[in-house]
């Protein structure tokens, strides 16, 4: 969602004659965006500005602005302990980054821009072009979330749940299709539990596929809580949607979902699993695991590492607990370090030997691959198959924001490599 914010940032300002350098030396405004959800982060903002600071020591101060989850968390705080920075503006307030370039270029005053306008914001980005021209292009369509779970910033960051009106979103999918965007990844922190005036994300992904020259549609993150039946059927209707869930679990113990806050248990979540393997059983899985939340036993521990092994997940996410400050969770008793430590070795270790024989047993299969970018060189392209998987073909001909069937012959941890089928025969090229 950063990624798609940062754009749109980009669009805005763009109205106020700036534009983006990849020359930081030769910056007037220099804009962090920032994300919460990982440890250290305002550490790493202040680093961030120290760095900054560095580069401009014996020149002209650029105008330093911190956006996003830790601006509205830590705010005037920043603005406190790091004179030079001249505004926060959190999440959903970022539609205001003109006047705010244009306060500080004029020197007024330090501004703390954190107020949850999410509404505003939307109306104001819907009179500005997105001008994303990538093959593969976010969309925000919900933000915020209202489970609160007891490990998460993300509803004292984003704010309560909000869904655009879906007239606005279909608009702006049809701009990054004209912009040459083939495939849109629908973006929301509990994108399931997308409702406008009873639109559901179901009703959405029905008329997004009716865009022509859009190939494909993904969408994330979803909550097992919001997982209803029409979404499960637009599965198996919706042709362009892509075939992988990521569907967070955090634990395999449902105490520890319990203790979480999760609102619903193992069952629960097996039973939406079997449900679409049972309509489409192409569907491939892929999770988030917390590993030694607070109180998880080894027992606890043990069911998540049956969990991952009963669904076969293809890609699995994990970290050790670790608190964020302002959650319930931040005040319970850690678990012993080397313990956690040791269980998340076991983890990923199962989780990587399931992911290894999946890639495996993909080498001489047939995929069908949106190529997204040639990479060095003239004709070695980049794409994902229908799972997600980077892709890496050499081919003669431009396939950029093409859809085509590839012939894995080999793989690596991170990348599958193969030929473009022509004529029903893998091309041949020197690699
Ligand atoms: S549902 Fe997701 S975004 Fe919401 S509180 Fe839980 S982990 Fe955070």
């Amino acid at each position: 969602m950063n990624e798609y914010d940062s754009n749109r940032i980009l669009d805005l300002a763009k109205k106020i004659n700036y534009t983006s350098t990849k020359n930081i030396k030769e910056a007037d405004c220099y804009i962090l965006n920032t994300c919460h959800i990982r440890e250290k982060a305002t550490d790493k903002v202040y680093h961030e500005v120290g760095r900054v600071k560095k580069e401009f020591r014996n020149k002209k101060k650029p105008i330093v602005l911190i956006v996003g989850c830790v601006a509205q968390a830590e705010g005037e705080v920043l603005l406190t302990k790091e004179k030079y920075i001249n505004a926060v503006v959190g999440p959903q307030s970022y539609h205001e980054i003109n006047n705010i370039i244009l306060n500080s270029e004029n020197k007024i005053k330090k501004i703390n821009a954190t107020e949850f306008e999410v509404i505003k914001k939307f109306d104001q980005l819907n009179v500005v072009k997105n001008t994303n021209s990538k093959i593969s292009a976010f969309l925000t369509v919900q933000e915020g979330c209202d489970k609160f779970c007891k490990f998460c910033v993300v509803p004292y960051t984003r704010g309560p749940e909000y869904s655009r009106p879906s007239s606005e979103i279909i608009l702006e999918a049809k701009q990054l299709v004209e912009n040459g965007s083939r495939e849109i990844i629908l973006l929301g922190q509990n994108v399931n539990a997308y409702n406008y005036r009873n639109q559901r994300l179901s009703d959405l992904l029905h008329s997004l596929s009716k865009i022509k020259d859009l190939d494909r549609i993904r969408y994330t993150t979803s909550h097992p809580k919001d997982f209803t039946e029409d979404l499960m059927q637009a599965h198996v209707d919706c042709k362009k949607l892509m075939p992988l869930l990521h569907l967070p679990v955090q634990s395999g113990s449902t105490k520890i979902l319990k203790d979480m806050n999760r609102n619903h248990t193992i069952d629960e979540y097996l039973e939406i699993i079997e449900k679409l393997k049972k309509r489409k059983p192409s569907m491939k899985f892929s999770s988030d695991f917390i590993i030694a939340y607070p109180d998880e036993t080894i027992d606890d521990f043990e069911k998540t590492l049956s969990l991952v092994k009963q669904v076969k997940f293809i890609n699995s996410y994990s970290f050790i607990f670790s608190a964020r400050p302002g959650t319930p969770a931040a005040n319970l008793k850690k678990i012993d370090e080397k313990i956690a430590k040791e269980r998340l070795a076991i983890f990923q270790k199962a989780a990587n030997e399931i992911k290894e024989k999946y890639r495996k047993d993909l080498v001489h299969s047939t995929a069908n691959v949106l190529f997204e970018n040639n990479t060095r060189g003239l004709d070695k392209y980049f794409g994902r198959d229908e799972y997600f998987n980077s892709v890496i073909v050499h081919s003669k001909e431009d396939l950029t924001g093409k859809v085509r069937q590839v012939k894995i012959d080999k793989c690596n941890q991170n990348t599958l490599f193969g030929k473009v089928i022509i004529d029903n025969k893998p091309t041949e090229f020197a690699a």
